[in-house]
């Protein structure tokens, strides 16, 4: 069925692929995920839009060319295991699953975490899995996930990062000080040696 949300959603996608989105999984996970209904209600109309939003909290959801971006930058294959740190929203764990990823995701602040669990449960995706906690910690019972990927920013690389990643294992994560631009890195670990690729300039709110 289509929805008044379809055109809004194809320009998107539309874009994305302008500014060199490649990956088809993404693309089309992007094509399908209802980005409207992880937004507040009164922002719905801006839902598709290239930028972030305000989720409540003090939070926001991520841009769409971002969450692009780093979920590509995991270089996932459906089926492979993935620890999200900053669950917010609920939308990069919903783009994960749509592309058949079991997803593990951590949420410290609890209204938000009941919310995407909610939202997630109700659009069907059971391969999320909802934890509330400190993701400074990982999520050491699933371990080793094939990609970790981190949605809010700490000063340094929390160790349990590395720790719980599997052999060619890739994270992503921003790293910078708090309120300020921090670099998107890249990490992949080869043995005990981690290979890191810098992704550029970003702002996201910082991992506490
Ligand atoms: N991936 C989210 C973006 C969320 S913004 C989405 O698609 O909407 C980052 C989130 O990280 C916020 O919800 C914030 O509460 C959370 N966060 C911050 N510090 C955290 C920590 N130490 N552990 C877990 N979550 C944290």
């Amino acid at each position: 069925m289509n929805t008044m949300e379809d055109l809004p959603r194809s320009q998107m996608v539309a874009l994305l692929r302008q500014r060199g989105i490649r990956d088809t999984m993404v693309l089309n996970a992007m094509q399908h995920v209802p980005r409207h209904h992880f937004v507040p209600e009164d922002l719905r109309w801006e839902a598709y839009g290239d930028y972030p939003l305000p989720i409540g909290h003090g939070q926001t959801i991520s841009q769409p060319y971002i969450v692009a971006l780093m979920t590509e930058a995991l270089t996932l294959q459906p089926g492979d295991k993935v620890l999200e740190l900053g669950t917010g929203s609920g939308y990069q764990a919903a783009i994960l699953a749509e592309m058949g990823m079991e997803v593990y995701t951590i949420e410290i602040v609890p209204a938000l975490h009941e919310a995407a669990r909610a939202l997630l449960a109700e659009l069907g995706y059971v391969n999320v899995h909802c934890r509330l906690g400190d993701g400074n910690a990982g999520w050491e019972e699933y371990a080793p996930y094939a990609g970790i990927i981190a949605t809010a920013a700490p000063a340094a690389i929390p160790s349990a990062c590395t720790e719980q990643l599997a052999e060619g294992g890739r994270l992503v994560i921003p790293v910078g000080p708090r309120g300020g631009y921090q670099n998107l890195w890249k990490v992949t670990r080869r043995g005990n040696t981690l290979q890191r690729e810098d992704l550029g300039g970003v702002a996201f709110v910082p991992l506490v």
